[in-house]
């Protein structure tokens, strides 16, 4: 599951909730689609797979800062872009 995703369709919930009790002409509409919303992304949440997290270049390998190829660590140019690398283990 996703927690982050989990707590946003909570909180959407908790808005349409909010919307439902104040009665607000035109606003008090958007709870149904709110609350639908809401349930949809916190049910979805238990299904999806834990995000991966920050992407991990392979072993001897940087990600280029200008197009985000791998590129090799003592490389002084991007293969791919031709772009300067700068710092790292040059
Ligand atoms: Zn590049």
């Amino acid at each position: 599951m996703r927690p982050q995703l989990f707590g946003a369709g909570v909180l959407v919930m908790a808005l349409a909730a909010v919307f439902y009790v104040l009665e607000i002409p035109l606003v008090y509409f958007w709870s149904i689609p709110f609350a639908i919303g809401g349930a949809i992304m916190a049910i979805a949440s238990l299904f999806l797979p834990e995000s991966a997290g920050p992407v991990e270049p392979p072993e001897g390998y940087r990600f280029c800062p200008f197009c985000s190829n791998p590129v090799r660590l003592d490389a002084k140019r991007c293969d791919h872009c031709n772009g300067v690398q700068s710092g790292g283990a040059a």
